[in-house]
């Protein structure tokens, strides 16, 4: 009987989720321009269902791209019939996915969730884990932190913010959210450790405390909630929101593609099934609007710094054109001394530069819209890894991506206040 029953729950768990049995993921090397376009074109067949982790941009760099087992014999003969070269970089997404699972699931077991000194930092967390953790965190330093609720997403989650204050109203603020691409799972963790770091620090770090003394921080953790839940619960690959679109059974916006900054331009889809949807409007997907409603009535703030993963960027606008930003040298110079001190910890090596010059030409994104608004410190990062497990990194990454990233984050927060404008 004990066996029926396991095995039904073994049966639930698989049938419930997407599985990733014997798919890979290839990492593919262009050699020119011609072989980049002949990417593209293997994008747009719909049928084999790739999953374009990293796209096709420039024959300098890798496309990442997941396939699944029933369309690998058709991808290798794409690629081998046309002479481009290619490795596996992962070789069955299950087996990490898996490994992801038992590593979230032994943490649980040992974890106690009393308060946030006993939360395990080094562990993936669900949705709702997050949820009571900033509850807990609100309620410690009440003097200093409180959860505001901006809006509530598709399927009517709440969407909150941390604001870490020392009082004042409207000071001049800084932003960081994680999590905007719900799969990009290092993010959300990483800004778990930030909120708990700067809760710490403040009256005991002389300079978080004097940054504190003048500015308001604000921390989005999981700024698409309904799409985490779905990696948690359904697929792990998802990133785009979980809104439906009419005339079409895929569901879901790219959330990176529907700010109103060169909204519908080339660099995003028009294509509901596409990871790059645009979605049908700017701010059609309230995971966005909210933002926009809160930033634009706040009105003061001087940095905002948006996290996503994987590849080891730090990025400045603009995404949707070439023409520079007017700030583009300081901007430049900063985001330079921002991964100079990341590298200092351990040895991590980043690229910078404006989006269109460093990925591609990407419309409707965060930091564009942000800039455009008159926030000149805005940032997009990109965080570990280059491409050995892309979006499934390993827990124990988790806290020394956060210390990383969190010293590039000081220095951009540092210059913002020392050049007030
Ligand atoms: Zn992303």
């Amino acid at each position: 009987m004990k066996g029926v029953i396991f095995f039904s729950a073994l049966l639930v768990a698989v049938f419930s989720q997407k599985i990733f049995v014997g798919d890979q993921v290839l990492r593919i090397a262009t050699k020119d321009v011609e072989q980049i376009t002949l990417l593209k074109d293997l994008e747009e067949l719909e049928h084999l269902e790739l999953d374009f982790w990293k796209g096709p941009t420039h024959p300098d760099f890798p496309t990442d791209v997941h396939v699944p087992f029933a369309s690998l014999q058709a991808v290798k003969v794409f690629l081998e019939s046309n002479n481009i070269q290619y490795s596996i970089m992962i070789d069955n997404l299950q087996s990490i996915v898996e490994e992801e699972k038992i590593q979230i699931s032994r943490s649980r077991s040992t974890e106690q969730m009393r308060n946030t000194n006993s939360f395990n930092y080094a562990s993936y967390h669900t949705l709702d884990e997050i949820y009571s953790w900033m509850d807990m965190l609100v309620s410690e330093q009440s003097n200093l932190v409180s959860k505001i609720h901006i809006g509530s997403t598709f399927e009517n989650r709440p969407i909150y913010i941390l604001k870490f204050s020392t009082g004042g109203t409207k000071r001049p603020a800084i932003w960081i959210d994680t999590g905007i691409h719900s799969r990009e799972w290092v993010t959300q963790a990483s800004g778990i450790w930030m909120a708990k770091k700067i809760a710490t620090d403040y009256g005991k770090d002389a300079f978080i405390t004097s940054i504190l003394n003048e500015m308001d921080i604000f921390i989005e953790i999981v700024t698409n909630p309904d799409g985490f839940y779905f990696t948690h619960t359904k697929n792990r690959m998802w990133r785009k929101t979980r809104s439906t679109n009419s005339g079409s059974s895929c569901v879901g916006v790219d959330p990176n593609r529907n700010w109103d900054a060169g909204f519908g331009g080339a660099g995003a889809s028009s294509n509901p099934c596409s990871e790059t949807y645009r979605g049908p409007r700017a701010n059609s997907e309230s995971e966005v609007k909210s933002i926009v409603d809160f930033v634009k009535s706040h009105g003061n703030f001087k940095a905002f710094i948006s996290i996503h993963s994987y590849s080891q960027m730090l990025l400045y606008p603009y995404g949707y054109t070439k023409t520079p930003v007017a700030d583009q040298q300081e901007l430049h110079n900063l985001a330079k001394k921002a991964i100079d001190a990341l590298s200092t910890l351990y040895g991590t090596s980043y690229r910078y530069g404006s989006i269109i010059n460093t990925i591609y030409q990407a419309s409707g994104g965060t930091i564009d819209w942000t800039y455009n608004q008159g926030i000149k410190y805005s940032y997009t990062f990109e965080l570990r890894d280059t491409g050995r497990y892309g979006f499934i990194l390993p827990a124990n990454q988790i806290i020394p991506t956060a210390q990383e990233t969190w010293l590039a984050i000081k220095t951009i927060m540092e210059h913002t206040y020392n050049n007030p404008y």
